[in-house]
């Protein structure tokens, strides 16, 4: 009964929003795993609960007019898709990068909705961003795009309505320009956005917390398998926020980390990628990954980044970007005796991937779960902006810790309460959504 329906509703998706393959993408991944909790309650078909799930509550799309240094003038889009609301405040970063179309800012904020249900914090899920590309641009080209962003976005967000935060090529450099242009606009201070520096209502850990939960997701994994991160050989795609802090706290347990990427090719190091020379080229230089072999000439580079996943290791960590990790890669990496892959982008492995891992007996994090790490931090920003606080980084580190650790065992025992033991991708797509689910029928037709 529950087949016809998912059905029925995905097609309904694909009529309504042609063109729009990653959004399709993570709507179908949802929908397969929850059919068991459709066949428990069908008064959610009655309700037409999963026909108002994947529409959008208010979506935004805005021109962003904005000058460069010889004074050209330029145009480019913005997004903000408010998907849910049902159980706390739009809650979602923005991205800025040339792929943005209004179908990735779709996906990302349906994948947002029930990630941020499985922090067990109040937020809601949305997600915001631009086709700028910020590659190449002057700190005052930024200034300005981020002020001219915020022009129109200050109208429809609010530290009660929606928290916007940061993605793909939005840092804390960027945060900083939104939030000054929001509080001139507005003349108000508060936590309306998160990932802000520490001088002005940031959080402790916001910025290593992506990175940081995916490694304690993981470590759960391995846990179960009855090893640790002790000795692994880790490969991480990506060289930004994610991957860098991702490496950080792996090397911390004991890993080392042999390859990493950027989006023109990757670095393999046999002696460990040495991190203080990625934030270097990445955090302080703004630079290319190849820049590495000019401090560690032994290592080596080649100009695909996909071809990271050739290289072998224990534990891989796709941390870039969305399905940069296909079915092709995955038998690769079985291949080469990977036994834990976590997913710290968001939708960095196909669906063909998932399900070669799945069948392989590689432990497998989801990133709805497993990188749920950076919003989770992001809500207990909110909470310390709420109450005019700051906490310690111990304190906030040890809260993100217990968050993962929770969300694994959700994850976990939804599988197992579904006749999916051992799978998270059910596991964290089931536990997400019933909460939403209870509180929208709890709402009435909104
Ligand atoms: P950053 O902009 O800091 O870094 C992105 C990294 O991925 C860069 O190394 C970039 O290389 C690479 N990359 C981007 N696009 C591509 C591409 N098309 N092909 C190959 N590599 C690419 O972003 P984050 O680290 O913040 O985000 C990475 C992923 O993690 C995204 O999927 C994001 O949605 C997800 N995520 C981030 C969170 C956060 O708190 N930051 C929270 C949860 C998820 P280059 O410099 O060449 O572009």
């Amino acid at each position: 009964m529950s087949q016809e329906y998912v059905e029925r509703v995905f097609e309904i998706v694909k009529k309504r929003n042609p063109g729009e393959p990653e959004f399709h993408q993570a709507v179908y991944e949802v929908l397969q795993s929850i059919k068991p909790v459709l066949d428990k309650h069908p008064e959610y078909e009655q309700a037409s609960l999963l026909e108002r799930l994947v529409e959008p509550e208010r979506q935004v799309i805005f021109r962003v007019p904005w000058q460069d240094d010889q004074g050209r003038i330029h145009v480019n889009r913005g997004f903000r898709v408010q998907f849910n609301s049902a159980i706390g405040p739009y809650k979602g970063g923005i991205r800025f990068h040339p792929s943005v179309y209004l179908g990735i800012i779709k996906f990302l904020a349906f994948e947002q909705i029930f990630k941020n249900s499985l922090t067990g914090l109040m937020m809601g899920g949305a997600k915001g961003g631009s086709d700028f590309d910020p590659k190449g641009k002057s700190d005052s080209e930024i200034m300005r795009f981020c002020q001219s962003f915020m022009n129109e976005l200050f109208r429809h967000i609010g530290e009660d309505t929606d928290v916007p935060a940061g993605d793909i090529g939005v840092g804390g450099r960027e945060i900083g320009f939104m939030f000054g242009q929001w509080k001139r606009l507005t003349n108000r201070f508060t936590g309306v956005l998160t990932g802000k520096g520490l001088s002005y209502g940031g959080s402790l850990v916001r910025t290593q917390a992506t990175g940081y939960g995916l490694i304690y997701f993981v470590d759960e994994m391995l846990k179960d398998r009855k090893t640790s991160f002790e000795g692994k050989t880790v490969v991480i795609s990506g060289s930004g926020n994610v991957a860098i802090y991702a490496h950080e706290k792996a090397s911390q347990l004991g890993a080392k980390v042999v390859a990493m990427s950027d989006s023109n090719g990757f670095i393999f190091d046999k002696d460990g990628v040495d991190l203080q020379v990625i934030k270097q080229i990445k955090e302080v230089e703004y630079k290319r990954i190849k820049e590495y072999l000019n401090y560690k000439p032994s290592a080596t580079y080649q100009e695909d980044c996909f071809g990271i996943w050739n290289v072998p290791c224990d534990i891989a960590l796709p941390c870039a970007t969305q399905n940069e990790l296909d079915g092709n890669a995955a038998e690769t990496l079985i291949k080469n005796g990977v036994i834990a892959v976590g997913e710290g982008a968001n939708m960095p492995c196909t669906i063909e991937a998932i399900e070669k891992f799945v069948e392989a007996g590689v432990s497998f994090g989801p990133a709805k779960a497993a990188n749920a790490g950076g919003v989770a931090t992001s809500g207990l920003e909110m909470a310390q902006n709420s109450q005019r606080e700051m906490w310690p980084f111990e304190e906030v580190d040890r809260k993100l810790h217990r968050i993962m650790v929770d969300i694994y065992s959700t994850a976990k025992n939804a599988a197992e309460e579904y006749g999916a033991p051992g799978n998270l991708v059910v596991g964290a797509n089931i536990a997400g959504f019933q909460k939403v689910a209870q509180a929208m029928m709890a709402q009435g037709l909104v």
